[in-house]
């Protein structure tokens, strides 16, 4: 029987009301709406329109976003400049800098700067360890996208063998922490695993995030597993993840199309977290963000 297709777009729908709800309710204690600063260098297209789209989320949901672009040239010390105000801004929660930044500018050092209350990104080392640990934090938005999807479609982690392909920071790391964090039994592969079909095989969850066309296939998936693909690939026959969809959706029980699976969900987790960092920096009720 051919998978159960999870709808991205709809469950991502259904996020962003949630955060509506949360901003109306929230405006009261605040008395304003929360802020998201976007903060965009240099002219790569793809960033322009990744930061427009969320600002323009941000518009829908009533989050107000700061937008910040200064040159391309500017430089190091003027961008952490930038970071610092906008870490001691009453009106922003949350800080968004758009990745990749120009060369000139060392990224890992504009990362490090964030207030980890306002790491909306969840990148800095600080989100990390405590996402690492186990503790309440701002995790990032594509992996907490992925959790969202699994428990939208009826997905319970607990005591399931969970595979993830790829060990990025952005999205394979942590998800080994969230999959744990739901008690499913995590293995991880990457690009020196030695037989990934074997491995992926055991998945009853098996999430591909490789960047890698077509790299699972039917064989490597085990009958009625749950297949989540967040690989994001621009190839000469479009976007298309690494999950070889058409074959793979006759022996699993879900899949994530791409697009309209994962990618819709990851704008409606920044402006989930958005909210959370409220509650980080302590000017919101933790009550309101879990609602
Ligand atoms: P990355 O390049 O940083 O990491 C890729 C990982 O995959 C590495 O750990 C590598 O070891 C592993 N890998 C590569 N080839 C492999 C192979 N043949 N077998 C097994 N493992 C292999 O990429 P990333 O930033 O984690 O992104 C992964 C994919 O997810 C990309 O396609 C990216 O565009 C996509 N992505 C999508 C979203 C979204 O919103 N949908 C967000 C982030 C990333």
């Amino acid at each position: 029987m051919a998978a159960t297709v999870i709808d991205g777009k709809a469950v991502a729908a259904s996020v962003r009301e949630r955060v509506s709800r949360q901003v109306k309710e929230s405006m009261e204690q605040l008395g304003r709406p929360p802020g998201l600063a976007t903060v965009l260098v240099g002219e790569d297209p793809a960033s322009a329109i990744y930061v427009r789209r969320k600002r323009e989320a941000c518009d829908e949901v009533g989050i107000r976003s700061y937008h910040h672009e200064p040159g391309a040239s500017i430089s190091q010390e003027e961008l952490l400049d930038l970071v610092g105000e906008l870490n001691e801004s009453d009106e922003v929660d949350g800080i968004l800098v758009q990745l990749p930044l120009p060369e000139q500018i060392d990224a890992e050092a504009i990362v490090a700067a964030l207030d980890p209350a306002k790491d909306v990104d969840g990148l800095t080392a600080t989100s990390a360890g405590r996402l690492a640990r186990g503790e309440p934090g701002l995790v990032p938005c594509t992996p907490s996208g992925v959790m969202e999807l699994l428990a939208s479609a009826g997905v319970e982690p607990e005591g399931a063998e969970a595979v993830i392909v790829g060990r990025s920071n952005l999205v394979g790391r942590p998800l080994i922490s969230l999959l744990l964090g739901a008690n499913a039994t995590v293995t991880v592969c990457h690009s020196r695993t030695r037989d990934l079909p074997e491995v992926c095989r055991r998945a009853e969850i098996l999430i591909a995030a490789a960047g890698r066309p077509a790299l699972v296939t039917a064989e490597m998936v085990r009958e009625g597993a749950t297949v989540i693909d967040v690989g994001t690939n621009r190839t000469d026959d479009g976007l298309v993840g690494d999950v070889e969809f058409d074959s793979v959706k006759e022996v699993a029980g879900a899949i994530t199309p791409v697009p309209g699976g994962v990618g819709p969900m990851t704008i409606a987790m920044l402006l989930a977290n958005t909210v959370q960092a409220a509650v980080w920096r302590g000017v919101l009720e933790s009550r309101l963000a879990s609602t």
